[in-house]
């Protein structure tokens, strides 16, 4: 039976595997990553997200299953755990016949359909009437979602890690088996779960190829919109994006973006800001006192993050990488808080099938 776990990794995807892990009792678990919460840097994706719960999965996938085992939890963190930093938000979303087959009108395929699969999983789900409709668009959805507050949720993940007796370390790693040595017991570890994101593409031992980066470039702005709004593309290109989410205990509204495949650069493009700001004040004109423009957005930063995505979607699957098991738990692009419990929950499946294999000679 595995006993000594070594998470690698920090952002969403690592701590909320580990919480689960340690949630359960059965377990000794050590995180180590290159970068924690309250650290910003390009390969660390989880704090540039917005980041909410509109889900894009499609139907039949695991990842459907990952957004919907999602939902409940977040549901709770939003009505009891106010510290958590997640509030419930209401949403629309705008669809827009000419973007289908554009990157963003293929990101959103799933999530502007009027009989989503999500539609008895979130509150509050309906199809806009055509009343609603701004001009140029063909067609809307709004429901009740959730804004998380990364800049509070994240290390609120990694408090309750170690109120649960996780040991948080620093590592960089080459290669996913140094791991081993990385428990806080001093042994060798039974078991290493990699959460390493995009990371994944070059870490020895894993080297998965189909691994691509999609940037993501963001404006954070002091100004308060009441609501969420997203719409299907822009006429600016196929690659970008209009987004607006407020996040919960003063966190700020996120301006969002572009998705932007294959693409690392990690410095801010400034003239995509001023098309965000401008998309943004076009779409959800709340933004900022009448008649005014992107001079009355009040900016906190801007931001890049690439989004670790995956031909075929994301990796959660068990093997065994010279006698030594390994949970990979990574590849979640722009989802990796809407997946992320149900994705823990499948890679603490994982484990606990691991654990039922003969214990491995490390
Ligand atoms: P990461 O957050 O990248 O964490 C990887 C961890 O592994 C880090 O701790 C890193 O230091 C560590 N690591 C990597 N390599 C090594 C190594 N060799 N040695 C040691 N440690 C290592 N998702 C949503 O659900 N909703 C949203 O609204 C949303 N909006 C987004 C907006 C933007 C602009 C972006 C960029 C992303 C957005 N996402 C959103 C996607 C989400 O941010 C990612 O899917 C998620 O953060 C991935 O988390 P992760 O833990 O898998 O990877």
């Amino acid at each position: 039976m595995p006993s000594d776990i070594v998470v690698v990794g920090a952002g969403v995807s690592g701590l909320t595997t580990a919480l689960l892990l340690a949630r359960t009792h059965k377990y000794n678990v050590t995180v180590i990553a290159k970068h924690m919460p309250g650290d910003y840097d390009i390969e660390y994706a989880s704090p540039w997200a917005g980041a909410n719960y509109l889900p894009v999965a499609q139907r039949g996938t695991p990842s459907e299953t990952y957004e919907r085992n999602t939902w409940p939890e977040l549901a709770r963190l939003a009505s009891e755990l106010p510290e958590a930093g997640v509030h419930f938000q209401d949403t629309v979303i705008y669809r827009r016949a000419k973007d289908v087959g554009t990157p963003t009108g293929d990101w959103f395929a799933e999530l502007i359909k009027a009989d989503a699969w999500f539609k008895e999983v979130v509150p509050n789900f309906r199809a806009l009437s055509q009343s609603e409709l701004p001009a140029g668009v063909d067609g809307g959805t709004s429901f009740t979602s959730v804004c998380i507050n990364t800049a509070l949720y994240l290390p609120w993940l990694a408090s309750q890690c170690l109120k649960h007796g996780v040991v948080v370390r620093r590592a960089i790693l080459s290669h996913i088996l140094e791991a081993a040595n990385l428990h806080h017991s001093g042994k060798r570890a039974d078991l290493i779960v990699n959460c390493t994101g995009l990371s994944s593409l070059r870490l020895g031992g894993v080297e998965d190829t189909t691994l691509y980066p999609a940037r993501g470039q963001i404006v954070l702005v002091r100004n308060d919109p009441q609501v969420m709004a997203s719409i299907s593309g822009t006429d600016d290109g196929g690659d970008e994006a209009t987004y607006i989410m407020h996040r919960a205990a003063g966190g700020g509204c996120i301006l969002g973006g572009c998705l932007q495949k294959d693409n690392w650069e990690s410095q801010v493009d400034p003239n995509l800001a001023i098309r965000i700001m401008k998309r943004c004040i076009e779409l959800c004109p709340k933004l900022v006192p009448e008649g005014k423009g992107i001079e009355a957005l009040s900016i906190i930063r801007h931001g890049v993050g690439l989004r670790p995505m995956r031909k075929g979607g994301p990796r959660v699957e068990r093997e065994v990488i010279d006698g030594v098991p390994v949970v990979h738990n990574y590849g979640h692009g722009g989802y990796g808080y809407q997946t992320s419990y149900g994705a823990a929950q499948a890679a603490v499946a994982l484990v606990e099938e691991a654990s039922q294999q003969p214990r491995a000679r490390l």
